[in-house]
């Protein structure tokens, strides 16, 4: 039987989150009033002309520098034509032979990897309207509020080769898109779209097979699961010994399956041209560097000085470094509290753990650095122990009050009064005669138990370490 291998490559549209569109002064603004947010460029009146949107390119050189691109000298615009209710002029003003840039990759984990996929280009367009379709009557209606909204489209090379792997490189391009500050990344929302292209070979072939292109993927779940379905499908044909016809397919994410919605010959032949009312984009050496002197460390730098300066895991440092926040989070902590793996430790397990079930990111986390820091001072200085460390923090989330405070009002601070510990050590050695006599016929593991009784018999206060010790030294 044949082993195959999927062969995945993306097409990504993202919002650029500018002020006022593209090509005319009218506002980007989410949820205006139906055609309120346009003028006769946007409209595609006759005789008017398009003037670019400097904060366009900007924007557009910001993701190119974050993802090793080779920026183009001189680039151009290019009408793409066909004809569709929610695009006015006719075509839509894209980039085609001379895109803005080129040869760029990203580095994303899979399975604690680091896999590095290649982006063939990155290239600047306008958003098309919209369709609102009339359920109760036969009539759609156009909102223009998009078109002219600036886009940027990012195409990857064929590298990824599974849907696990296109699921992790679409959360880093949004992470990359986030982190710079260009666009919100929102799926859901639109302003982060993809076309994802499949196929299917051999194992151990190294031409393409024939692909097929999957749209209406609007959420990074549904991407995954419409790949793993196409593989599937492909994989079945193929297994029939039938051949995959090139053809672009529709996800239906209420039936779970895709469904053919074009052949290679109803394929759309855009006609493609300069277009004449645009000037071509110079962009020299300044620029680039004005632009590149204003960005921000990026991920992957920040990723490898984590691992470096905090002498952290790679795992560690990748999951730190999943947004720009909760990078600073850290690094707060770290600048409050000097033990850097302690601090990724408690952010990693109990504040994600706690963010994830309330469904919040970093920004909004109810525990402050500076409270999560006092609190692994008090764990530090023995005040308290770590499993009642773990009881303050949950009240720390659940009131907002300072450790200090909880472990104040509740009692909890550690015993490390040697009376009081040896009154529980005694206790427990008395209680338990069998296990003391096997203990010192060299049962070693029973000092677990013992250890676990005089735990059980202060409530968890008592200072793990004085407990070790004295029952080690009773029990000789
Ligand atoms: P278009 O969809 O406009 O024809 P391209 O031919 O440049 O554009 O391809 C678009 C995307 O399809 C790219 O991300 C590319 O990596 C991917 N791709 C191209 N050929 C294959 C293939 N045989 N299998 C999987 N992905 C492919
Ligand atoms: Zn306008
Ligand atoms: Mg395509």
């Amino acid at each position: 039987m044949t082993n195959y291998e999927p062969v995945i490559g993306l097409e990504v549209h993202a919002q650029l989150k500018t002020e006022t569109k593209i090509f005319c002064g009218c506002s980007t603004r989410f949820g205006a009033p139906p055609n309120s947010h346009t003028c006769p460029i946007c409209l595609g009146m006759p005789g008017v002309l398009p003037s670019l949107n400097r904060k366009v390119v900007d924007f557009t050189l910001r993701m190119a520098l974050a993802t090793d691109c080779h920026i183009t000298p001189l680039s151009r615009f290019a009408r793409k034509n066909y004809f569709y209710p929610d695009l006015p002029k006719g075509y839509q003003i894209s980039q085609y032979e001379l895109p803005i840039a080129v040869d760029g990759h990203v580095e994303t984990l899979v399975d604690g990897q680091v896999r590095r996929i290649g982006l063939t280009r990155i290239h600047m367009e306008e958003d098309a309207g919209k369709l609102v379709h009339d359920s109760d009557r036969p009539v759609s209606f156009v909102d223009l509020n998009r078109a002219g909204v600036p886009l940027m489209e990012i195409v990857s090379e064929p590298d990824l080769r599974s849907p696990e792997e296109a699921g992790a490189y679409l959360r880093t391009l949004r992470a990359i898109i986030r982190w710079i500050d260009i666009g919100d990344g929102n799926m859901e929302e639109g302003s982060f779209r993809c076309d994802a292209n499949v196929s299917l070979r051999p194992a151990g072939i190294s031409t393409l097979g024939t692909r097929t292109e999957i749209k209406n993927l609007n959420s990074f779940k549904h991407v995954e699961k419409a790949l793993r379905y196409e593989i599937a499908r492909q994989s079945e044909v193929l297994m029939d010994g039938g051949t995959i016809i090139q053809e672009t397919r529709l996800w239906d994410p209420d039936k779970g399956v895709t469904v053919s919605m074009r052949g290679k010959e109803e394929a759309h032949d855009y006609r493609y041209f300069p277009d004449p009312d645009l000037l071509p984009i110079e962009i020299d050496d300044p620029w680039v560097e004005a632009v590149r002197g204003a960005l921000p460390e990026l991920p992957a730098a920040r990723r490898a000085r984590f691992a470096d300066q905090y002498h952290l895991p790679d795992y560690d440092a990748a999951i730190l470094t999943s947004s720009r926040e909760l990078a600073d989070f850290f690094e707060t902590c770290v600048g409050l509290f000097s033990q850097p793996k302690v601090v990724s430790n408690w952010i990693m397990g109990p504040l994600l753990g706690l963010l994830n079930a309330q469904d919040k990111t970093i920004e909004h986390s109810p525990v402050t650095a500076a409270d999560l820091t006092a609190l692994l001072r008090l764990l530090d200085e023995g005040v308290v122990s770590g499993k009642i460390a773990k009881t303050v923090f949950d009240e720390m989330a659940a009131s907002g009050r300072p450790p200090a405070e909880i472990v104040k009002a509740k009692g909890l601070s550690q015993v490390s009064d040697s009376d009081a510990i040896e009154q529980a050590v005694d206790a427990v050695i008395a209680a338990n005669p069998d296990e003391v006599s096997r203990y010192k016929d060299g049962q070693a593991k029973l000092m677990g138990f013992f250890v676990g009784q005089v735990m059980k018999a202060t409530q968890g206060k008592a200072n793990p370490k004085m407990v070790n010790e004295m029952l080690t030294r009773k029990l000789k």
